[in-house]
């Protein structure tokens, strides 16, 4: 089995347009060529590939649906997911790289920004000579980002910003910073903040079990001036909100490409690794969790090709990207952990790619909203009831 051909059990490419599958293929090919073969020795080591940034510009893997002037891609959502699902496959930190470039700095420069902040900014992160970073979370405010502290004060031509962001990908490689903060009348606020404005530091966040070759860190404002001219127009916490839908889309595919990657893995030893005389793929109990790996996968690209279609025609809603983004997220999450064991002892080295997919995982279903915050979204919208305070 050639590792890098898509499960596709229900014959699923009948749905895709030859745009799309030539689109997959030139990631799918990217991963294979530039990432599977360092990514391990990257993880083992916490560090983050910083080639990769222009690669992924290169390849068109930055805002793939912002319009083609703004140097965009100007693609339709399935190919932006089928790209999230080829970057996962060889790692959800390059993926983690991608959503936040293209849907949490990309985009809200590009919906909520001026003509002058989008030709300004827009280009320059597309082709990856600038990477952006996406400031919410904070200390104390994860799953509650409306009760943020970081602020932003009025002073003549310009704001002064004030606190403390934790937990953000990309930062300590960032140029730009798209961070979310209050203003005087408690209105939440973005800002386009640069590396360089005197009172502003990224520290890296050291120690991760998960996404190791994906850098994270702080980000701390002291006293920062900002132009006022870097305010986005756009005002609460739709904002932010917006942005997070659209990376929870990718990370809905890309969580099935990290599951993929597990899922050939394991087949692949199956019928390789012998014991009893057997392949152990011969063995009902090793067959059961491939069949039930390959089901699941089935279910989940059917979902998130429903949704891409509806993110195409504008018809899909906050909660459909919840429900198919914790759905990717436990199917991947389920299958890595039974592809590591169908491996044995060699599954928890890195000769394979499922421990580390296994660990990333964990990072996954915690961010761009828990596993059970999102499993809230849906209680909320089914039964009208608000379970989260
Ligand atoms: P908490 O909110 O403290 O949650 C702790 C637990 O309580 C969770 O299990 C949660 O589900 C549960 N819980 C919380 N509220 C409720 C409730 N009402 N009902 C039931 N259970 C509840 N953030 C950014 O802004 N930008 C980034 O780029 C970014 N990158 C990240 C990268 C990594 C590797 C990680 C780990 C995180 C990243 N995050 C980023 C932060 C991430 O979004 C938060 O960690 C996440 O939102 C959860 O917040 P928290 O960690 O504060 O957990």
């Amino acid at each position: 089995t050639d590792q890098f051909v898509s499960p596709d059990y229900f014959a699923l490419d009948e749905l895709l347009t030859e745009e799309q599958k030539l689109i997959r293929e030139s990631v799918r090919n990217y991963v294979k060529k530039e990432i599977s073969p360092i990514i391990e020795d990257y993880a083992q080591k916490a560090e983050f590939p910083q080639q990769i940034v222009k690669q992924l510009g290169d390849l068109g893997c930055f805002g793939p649906t912002i319009p083609a002037e703004y140097g965009g891609g100007g693609l339709d959502y399935i190919s932006y997911g089928l790209m999230m699902q080829e970057l996962e496959r060889g790692d959800s930190g390059v993926r983690s790289t991608a959503s936040v470039q293209g849907s949490l700095v990309m985009f809200p420069i590009y919906e909520y920004g001026s003509e002058e902040q989008r030709h300004k900014y827009l280009p320059k992160l597309a082709s990856g000579e600038w990477l952006g970073c996406f400031g919410l979370t904070e200390p104390d405010h994860g799953s509650n980002p409306a009760g943020m502290l970081t602020n932003i004060r009025d002073a003549g031509d310009h704001v002064i910003l004030n606190g403390a962001k934790m937990w953000i990908s990309n930062a300590p490689f960032s140029q730009v910073a798209v961070v979310w903060a209050k203003d005087e009348q408690g209105d939440i606020r973005g800002v386009i903040v640069e590396r360089g404005m005197k009172g502003f530091s990224t520290p890296t966040t050291h120690g991760k079990w998960s996404l190791r070759a994906s850098a994270t860190g702080e980000l701390v404002f002291d006293n920062v001036a900002v132009p006022k001219e870097n305010i986005l127009n756009v005002k609460g916490l739709k904002g932010p909100l917006s942005c997070l839908t659209r990376a929870r889309y990718g990370i809905a595919w890309g969580s099935v490409g990290a599951a993929m990657d597990c899922y050939d893995t394991a087949l692949r030893y199956s019928l390789e690794r012998v014991q009893f005389d057997r392949p152990i793929g011969a063995f009902q109990l090793q067959q059961k969790k491939l069949a039930e790996m390959i089901t699941e996968i089935t279910k989940a690209q059917l979902l998130n090709w429903r949704l891409g279609v509806l993110m195409n025609e504008h018809k899909a809603s906050p909660q459909q990207v919840s429900m198919a983004k914790r759905n990717g997220c436990e199917i991947a999450a389920n299958i890595a952990r039974d592809a590591r064991q169908m491996l044995g002892g060699m599954g928890i080295t890195g000769e394979y790619s499922i421990m580390r997919h296994m660990m990333n995982i964990e990072s996954v279903i915690t961010y761009e909203g828990t596993h059970d915050i999102h499993l809230l979204i849906t209680g909320m919208d089914v039964t009208g009831l608000n379970a989260f305070k």
